[in-house]
């Protein structure tokens, strides 16, 4: 058993996976996931429960932290029974793996080392299925000592690990490669209806896609999953549609970052839950 105690906090389509190949690596993981159905399988795979992040923070040394946003982040930092409002702690590295802002890690990590504790912000790249296999790539702003103090953790989790700046830095990678992705999807949905319009069948063009130059993973799952008509969430839309949203306020004002901004803005309300994919059904 490894001496590092772990606290994981939220256990969503990411967190679950990435939490679970920790326990599997041999570390002493306690969770805390807001809604509690979703700690059972972590139980059963012997974490220990914390009720809240306040309490999580006071059993464990590393705090790894994978939820949805900015607002999510705050509470869990800064509510009434949030991390930092347990005063009897210091010295902890808090990892932050969710997709924010660069402004709310900063804001985080100046909070944070006020009380001596350290703050990571680490997003990935990479769906379920590099979660579950420890294949994710992460990105990382902060400070050096700190990030080699994690990496052993890191490793677990990703096949790279790379440090790309001061706090915040991390963030904005990430929201760089999601605006991409955002154009990947969009470019294959629109492909294909444009494809099916014309008279050929969504089966040959995706074969085609695939075995052409422009075959990649994410057009080889995508493609799958257009084929079986299977849009639950991997990556929920409404993910895409927060983080380009996070990129336009960082500045992104290109031709195709605003079309993307706008297709995925006007699909969230029908489709935000489905996943990233399901634009197409707001393209045809
Ligand atoms: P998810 O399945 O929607 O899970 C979201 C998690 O955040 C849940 O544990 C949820 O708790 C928790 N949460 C939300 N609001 C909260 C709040 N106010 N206080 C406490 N907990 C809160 O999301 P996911 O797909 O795992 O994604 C998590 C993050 O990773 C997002 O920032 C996403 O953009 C990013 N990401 C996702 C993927 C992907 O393919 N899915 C890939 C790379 C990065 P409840 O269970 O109580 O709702």
């Amino acid at each position: 058993m490894n001496e590092i105690k772990i606290g994981w906090i939220g256990l969503g389509n990411m967190g679950g996976p990435m939490s679970q190949r920790l326990i599997n690596a041999g570390y002493s993981v306690t969770v805390y996931n807001r809604s509690k159905a979703k700690e059972e399988a972590l139980k059963l795979m012997g974490a220990a429960v914390a009720s809240s992040p306040r309490l999580l923070m006071e059993q464990v040394n590393v705090i790894i932290i994978m939820v949805t946003d900015d607002q999510a982040i705050r509470e869990i930092f800064t509510g009434d029974n949030g991390l930092l409002s347990s005063k009897k702690t210091n010295g902890k590295i808090i990892i932050n793996m969710s997709t924010v802002s660069p402004g709310i890690s900063k804001e985080m990590a100046s909070l944070c080392s006020q009380e001596g504790n350290d703050y990571l912000d680490c997003p990935v790249s990479g769906s379920v299925k590099q979660a579950e296999e420890g294949q994710l790539v992460i990105m990382v702003g902060g400070d050096e000592t700190i990030l080699e103090k994690a990496r052993p953790i890191l490793e677990h989790l990703g096949k790279l690990t790379l440090l790309v700046g001061s706090t915040g830095a991390g963030n904005t990678a990430k929201l760089a490669i999601n605006t991409l992705l955002a154009f990947h999807a969009q470019g294959l949905a629109e492909t294909v209806v444009f494809a099916r319009n014309n008279g050929i069948k969504t089966e040959d063009l995706i074969t085609l896609i695939n075995n052409s130059a422009l075959g990649n993973i994410f057009a080889k799952i995508k493609g799958d999953a257009i084929l079986q008509n299977n849009y639950k969430a991997a990556f929920a839309l409404k993910h895409i549609a927060k983080d380009l949203r996070l990129a336009k306020q960082e500045g992104l004002e290109t031709p195709m970052g605003e079309t993307a901004f706008k297709t995925f803005q006007q699909a969230e309300p029908a489709l935000g839950e489905e996943d990233i994919i399901s634009i197409i059904k707001y393209i045809a």
